[in-house]
């Protein structure tokens, strides 16, 4: 009986194990303008907006990193201890920091030196910050995904980046949660708390969407499913919805890695020669590298009502 039990095991659940494994899938999720990016600018609801967020990451175990603009940690010329504050807690969470430019400045509208400048006068309290805990910083991510209009200025920039020990984070799960979360912030103004709500379920309808949608085109391009990078922002209705999202994420049987972990995907090995006035994500970069025809034209689009609702409604 036990043999007859053991052979029953190896041909049936030994292979669904395996299977079930082969489904796992991973991503990592990066935080960008922080401290806060909300039209609502008052301290106390950044602070509400910080503590929100961190709890949700917290407690769905998500080694999330954030990406600083430094810009924000200053009231003219003096620093901002209170909005420091908030990037402590990001690093008493236990979670990463990285270099997201001073003042969140678009490398397509601002020269080479200028933009160097931006990344050094960026990194200053992040770094301190980090050294009280024993880190370093390692990461940067270019404000609006844009690279760089030539392959000069990419190389160049890369080149500045290496000397300066900052790795590139790239993003392949791209959204427009900026458009959701514009449309929420006057959505609250309003005082429209129905709206709100109609805002948030089209919000996690619409990432059910984007992770179908970016693990297809993943598939499209290498016929497999990578490790994943999710951009997000340090906005409200993250602060509100990041637990929905985490959920949603699990159901689909992610784990969830450090960007580190991520970019041990081969696929980041190739290069990134996308040099245009967009910014994309790096699935659409290599499609576009390797020619025509390897873009999902399904892309998911932020419901009219959202769009409407939110200050990027067109005139
Ligand atoms: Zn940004």
């Amino acid at each position: 009986m036990k043999i007859k039990f053991f052979i029953l095991f190896v041909a049936i659940v030994f292979p669904i194990v395996i299977q079930a494994q082969k489904t796992e899938r991973f991503i990592a999720v990066t935080i960008d303008d922080l401290p806060v990016v909300s039209t609502r600018k008052d301290l106390k609801t950044r602070q509400e907006i910080t503590r929100k967020l961190l709890a949700h990451i917290t407690k769905a175990k998500v080694p999330a990193i954030g990406f600083v603009n430094e810009g924000k940690l200053y009231n003219g010329e003096k620093r901002d201890e209170a909005q420091i504050g908030l990037l402590r807690s990001w690093l008493d969470a236990d979670l990463e920091l990285g270099n997201h430019t001073f003042s969140h400045k678009n490398l397509s509208a601002v020269s080479l030196k200028d933009y160097e400048d931006e990344i050094l006068r960026g990194e200053i309290i992040t770094k301190e910050l980090l050294a009280e805990k024993g880190k370093k910083i390692r990461y940067f991510r270019h404000p609006y995904l844009h690279t760089g209009l030539s392959l000069e200025i990419k190389d160049e920039l890369n080149q500045f980046l290496k000397q300066h020990d900052y790795t590139i984070a790239p993003v392949t799960m791209d959204n427009a949660d900026y458009i959701f979360s514009s449309a929420y912030d006057r959505a609250f103004d309003k005082n429209d708390k129905k709206l709100m709500k109609q805002i948030g379920a089209a919000y996690i309808a619409y990432f059910e969407k984007c992770f179908d949608y970016w693990e297809r085109q993943s598939v499209n391009l290498f016929g497999r499913e990578i490790k994943f990078i999710l951009l997000l922002h340090a906005n409200f209705i993250n602060s509100d919805y990041f637990d929905d999202i985490a959920k949603t994420l699990t159901k689909r049987k992610y784990q969830f890695v450090t960007l580190e972990n991520a970019l041990t995907d081969e696929a980041y090995k190739l290069p990134d020669t996308f040099v245009k006035r967009n910014g994309i994500s790096w699935l659409h970069r290599w499609a576009i590298a390797k020619g025509k025809g390897n873009i999902l034209p399904d892309e998911p689009q932020v419901p009219e009502f959202v769009v409407n609702a939110s200050e990027f409604k067109s005139q």
